[in-house]
Formats: C-alpha cells, structure tokens, sequence
C-alpha cells in the first residue's frame, strides 16, 4: 500500500486497515468484531472521508479526504507516541511515526539541526540525535533508547529556548551529585618534559607549574577528589601535546579541567595573574558558562590572597580549553620575565597560597547551594 490512493467509494483489505487506523485514533467509532464481516465488505464510506481529512488536518497534510502515499504513511505512524519503541536509523527500511516527529520537534526546540519535521527517521534525524547525546555525556550511538527517552523527558520540560552548550554543562555541574568530594578533576601542568615553557629571573616555566601542580593535587586527594595529572613532573617525562593533554581529560571523564601556566613578556613591565576560560567574542558569542564561573572565582581567590595584580578573565579558544568537554580554565599565575612576580613564584609560600586559592574556588563552585545555573535552564534531578 505505498503507491496506490484510496478514497471514496472504494472497497477491501486496504479500506479496511485505514477504518482500523482511523478507530484506533478515536475518529471513527470501532466496530464490534461481529459485525464486520470480510475485510472485502470495508467500504470508504463519508464517514470514513470525513475522519481522513479531520486526521488531514491534524498533521498539517493537505484534506482531500484521499488517502495516498503520504497520509497512509502518517495514518500508519499514528499510533506509536515518543517512547513507545527504540528508534534508530536503518538505511533499507526507515522508521517512521508521529514518535520519530515528536523526536524531531524536541531536537529542534533544543537547538540541534535534525532537517524536516517529516516523521521519517533519516539520517539527518540520526545526526541531530548523535549531537544530542553527545551534549548531555550520553554515548552517541544515535539509538534512541529509555536512556536516551529519560534525558529528553527531563528536558523537554525544563529546558526553555536552544541552548545546548548550557545545557551540557548544567547537567555536567551535578552528574556526579553535588558536592566536591567524588569529582574527577585534571591538573593540566602546561608545559613538562623536553617543553619547559618560559625561562626568566633564574625560574622555569614547567618546574613552577609542576610544583603547584602537585600542590594542589594533594589537596584534592585529601578532600575525596579524584586528581589526574596530564603528565609526569620528570624532567624526562613524555611531552604530550595540548590536544592530546585535552582528549586526555575526554577520556577519563573529567567534571573539570585545570591548565597551569606563568606568563612571559617582552616587556619587563607586564605582571599580574589572569585566568581563561572557552568562548568566542565574535559572532554568536559561545562560551562555556561554568567556565567562566569557575574562572571568576578562581581569579578572585588569588588576587584576594596574594599581592598579584589582578589580570581578570578572559574567553579564548585554545585546544585545552576548546577540545575538553566539560568546563575547563586555564590559570597564568604570574610573569617571569617580571622581577616582582619572579620573587613571588620563588617563594613556596606564594606558591601553596595559590594551590589553597584554588581549592576554595573549587569548594564554592561545587556547593549545593552556590546558583550558578543560567537562568534559561531549570536544572532537571540528577539520573544516577
Ligand atoms: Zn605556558
């Protein structure tokens, strides 16, 4: 039945499946089995006509009361709702029905690209569902699965407007509950091994780097975090590159990421820390919400502790910050080609008051309590 029109004054088998339809939907009264007599006896009647073009209508299809190939198509979908079956693409035969439309209104109201709203699971449906997934952590498989089913449940009712960057990170705040006891955080010293990074007023780069590097590691163990270190504090240690520290922190699921850095100028003059985060400033203006968060906190927590001028933040889109998943920051704790800042950074002291400066920043960005939601996204209950 794909090519054929059925309409009024027809008989048979077909007639009789799209009555069937039609009653199941509730637009036509179902009769009594008794009653029916051979499928050969359906006839499309007015009354059949009539509820063709109210189901016309529903579907935004043109109501001719006629039914071709494209109303039997949506008449035949009908009867499955969003969560009925798992949905996925399949090249040879396409899985279709007011559930895959409702998949394709929710994608679309959240700001993922998935084509028409047609009802046919394509593979510009698989492609917004893959992107979906992706954003909220979820293997992107593009099965449409309970899994799947829950995530869009929660979001379709909380989330207002597309905004899938904040959405992925508002989830990724709390999937590891609240609290910062349990969270996985990468310490990412920015330079090591061979690369060691600026090298002024007798300090180096990488060795200032690793040093408050492992400070605020053993912090972190001690408040039930779980710290990775994207390299070694050897000298000898293999030097990996930022795309590969980031991928790094991918794979271990990071809640966040920390790069470390001192600066270095040609300039003798320029000091002070300054903390980044990801974003753009042109165009759509993208930025990682919590990332800028944790970078006002983090910045307002040296400068408040130490004499180092204060930097601010700011949005770039290097690698480590642009390629990690999750919300990520990138400190630089000073220039060394700036003979006060040297000073400061020589000083273990100068150096343990920044790793606490981190930990309290850390501390506040994961309290219960601390509202750094976007005001568009009610944040959903946490699944696990
Ligand atoms: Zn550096």
């Amino acid at each position: 039945m794909t090519s054929t029109s059925y309409r009024l004054g027809d008989h048979g088998p077909a007639v009789a499946q799209i009555r069937d339809h039609l009653a199941l939907l509730g637009l036509l009264p179902s009769e009594p089995t008794e009653r029916r007599g051979s499928q050969w006896d359906a006839t499309f009647d007015d009354d059949v006509a009539a509820a063709v073009r109210t189901f016309q209508q529903q579907r935004g299809l043109i109501a001719d009361g006629i039914v071709g190939p494209s109303t039997w198509r949506r008449l035949d979908g009908a009867r499955w709702t969003l969560g009925d079956r798992v949905l996925r693409y399949g090249a040879r035969h396409m899985q279709h029905g007011d559930d895959v439309a409702a998949l394709q209104k929710r994608l679309l109201d959240l700001g993922f690209d998935c084509g028409r709203i047609d009802g046919i699971f394509g593979p510009d449906t698989e492609r917004g569902l893959q992107e979906l997934q992706r954003n909220l952590g979820l293997p992107a498989d593009g099965l449409c699965g309970p899994v799947t089913f829950r995530s869009l449940d929660r979001l379709s009712r909380t989330v207002v407007g597309g905004e899938p960057h904040r959405i992925r990170e508002a989830e990724r705040l709390h999937h590891r509950g609240p609290g910062l006891a349990g969270k996985v955080i990468v310490i990412d010293p920015g330079h090591g091994g061979a690369d060691r990074g600026v090298c002024a007023n007798g300090l180096v780069e990488a060795d200032v780097v690793a040093d408050l590097a492992s400070r605020i590691e053993g912090r972190l163990g001690a408040m039930g975090v779980t710290a990775f270190l994207t390299r070694g504090s050897q000298r000898d240690a293999p030097t990996a590159s930022e795309i590969e520290r980031a991928v790094f922190a991918n794979e271990v699921d990071a809640d966040l990421v920390i790069s470390l850095h001192t600066d270095g100028h040609n300039s003798e003059h320029a000091q002070g820390v300054a903390t980044y985060y990801y974003g753009t400033h042109s165009g759509e203006g993208v930025h990682s919400v919590i990332g800028e968060a944790f970078a006002e906190l983090v910045q307002r927590e040296i400068v408040s502790r130490t004499d180092l001028v204060d930097g601010r933040t700011d949005a770039t889109t290097w690698d480590i910050l642009q390629r990690t998943r999750m919300p990520a920051v990138r400190i630089d704790v000073g220039y060394l080609t700036h003979e006060g800042d040297a000073a400061r950074l020589a000083d273990p002291a100068l150096r343990d008051t920044v790793a606490e400066a981190v930990l309290v920043a850390l501390q506040q960005l994961y309290q219960p309590t601390t509202d750094l939601r976007p005001t568009v996204v009610q944040l959903p209950t946490p699944v696990s």
